[in-house]
């Protein structure tokens, strides 16, 4: 109740719900209630949280911020989803986020932007912008994201609160609506690293439903969050520290590196070539996997419908020209050109030998040091309307998070201060299925 009464106070002027369920949530409430009741205990157990609007949920509508899935229920739950009710977690609503998560501010949404807590004229960031805002500004003490370009780190990064992105195939992708399938991977947004590894062990773990989920144990995170820091060799990347980052972000993390330092880590100045290689790789990965994915919204099977359709034709043209964004049609096109025969090698090929070089650079760099610490974004938020009419210039917003991606390796951001109003994130990254070492630098940290 007292979450719910915060989310009626504060979002009328954030915004981060698309759909929120009070209803629903008083039902679960009182369910889980009742299990505590009859002596069940679990560390979710009653915990409110909120789902990023791209999680399908039976029963409630699930639209990804889009025209195209305005009024969708879905069918069945996704696996995250039937994992945190079995774990009597409490749906408080689902958040708002750029259409089809695809964006880094959250103002490529049907249902209007998100306004970041610190600062009404900043961006929450995005894609989970929705998640991220509804954490910073206590309206629930955890949110779901995905992030396939960096929509979990950015915006935990630009809200102040922390962030974890797992090795692509540790939580199930079943029900999250895909964007790009090689990259997509849900996780938490929560106000500590400690809340997060709660979740976590919640949410992951194998699902045969999924052929892309990870069939590996998923280790006891909260346990591991003390494991010992002394020694902990930490690779500081020398290309990500240079003349695009601003200066002041740059100043936050050091802070940070030297205060890990000063708890038994040992720095390590690693290399960390080919970042612009990973951007013009992704731009072209992504948009080429979501013209295939977004396929299926065809204006026939299920979603948005024109009206009056003249012919068949009419009716594709049309639907998917009005259920659609600008951007969503944008990276259609990017990726329906590169995929087109006679462009394929010379696109989408040469994008994925880029994938392979910056996998191979960060198991390279990962023979000299354990954690990687570095910036999560160039900028702390930006103003509102700042990279509307300029996507190339929004693109780059995502520069250190999406090698991480490209290579399905796991991510944090952990708040390190401000400048100005705005937070500063610091993101670390592990080789794969190190979450719970990264956890544990985090919480220690905090
Ligand atoms: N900003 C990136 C994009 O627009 C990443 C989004 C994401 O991680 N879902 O594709």
């Amino acid at each position: 109740q007292y979450y719910l009464d915060r989310m009626t106070r504060f979002d009328g002027a954030l915004n981060a719900f698309i759909t929120p369920t009070p209803e629903l949530a008083l039902a679960a409430a009182t369910q889980a209630d009742q299990r505590l009741a009859a002596g069940e205990r679990g560390p979710l157990l009653g915990i409110p949280y909120a789902h990023k609007d791209i999680f399908c949920t039976a029963g409630v509508r699930t639209t990804c911020a889009s025209k195209m899935l305005g009024d969708w229920v879905a069918p069945y739950d996704a696996t995250v989803h039937q994992k945190l009710s079995t774990a009597g977690a409490v749906m408080l609503g689902k958040t708002n986020m750029d259409e089809f998560a695809m964006g880094s501010s959250n103002e490529n949404s049907a249902f209007g932007a998100v306004k970041n807590p610190w600062d009404h004229a900043a961006v929450p960031g995005g894609s989970s912008g929705g998640s991220a805002a509804a954490v910073a500004a206590r309206l629930v003490p955890v949110a779901t994201g995905t992030d396939t370009g960096g929509s979990i780190r950015q915006p935990a990064a630009y809200c102040g609160i922390t962030g974890i992105k797992p090795t692509y195939g540790r939580v199930s992708r079943f029900g999250m609506i895909a964007y790009a399938s090689s990259l997509d991977q849900g996780g938490v947004l929560a106000g500590s690293a400690e809340d997060c590894a709660l979740m976590l062990q919640a949410m992951a773990g194998h699902d045969p439903r999924d052929s892309t989920s990870a069939n590996q144990p998923v280790p006891d995170y909260v346990t591991e969050l003390d494991q010992p820091l002394v020694g902990l060799r930490l690779g500081v990347p020398r290309q990500w520290f240079t003349a695009g980052l601003d200066s002041v972000v740059a100043a936050r993390i050091e802070t940070a590196i030297a205060e890990l330092e000063s708890m038994g880590a040992q720095r390590v100045d690693i290399d960390l070539p080919d970042a612009e290689l990973a951007l013009a790789a992704y731009y072209l990965i992504a948009p080429a996997e979501a013209s295939s994915n977004l396929s299926r919204f065809d204006g026939v099977r299920f979603g948005y419908r024109c009206a009056e359709p003249r012919d068949l034709n009419d009716l594709y043209e049309r639907s998917r020209s009005e259920g659609f964004g600008e951007e969503v049609q944008r990276r259609i096109l990017i990726g329906t050109y590169a995929l087109s025969a006679g462009y394929y090698d010379a696109f989408y090929g040469r994008a994925q030998k880029a994938r392979r070089q910056i996998a191979a650079n960060f198991e390279a760099a990962f023979r000299d040091c354990d954690v990687i610490a570095g910036p999560v974004a160039p900028t702390v938020a930006f103003d509102l309307g700042a990279h509307v009419s300029d996507p190339a210039t929004m693109y780059l917003e995502d520069i250190y998070t999406i090698p991480v991606n490209l290579a399905g390796l796991p991510g944090m951001s952990v708040p390190v201060g401000f400048s100005g109003s705005r937070p500063v994130g610091m993101q670390l990254i592990g080789s794969p299925f190190t979450e719970g070492r990264l956890l544990a630098v985090a919480h220690q940290y905090q």
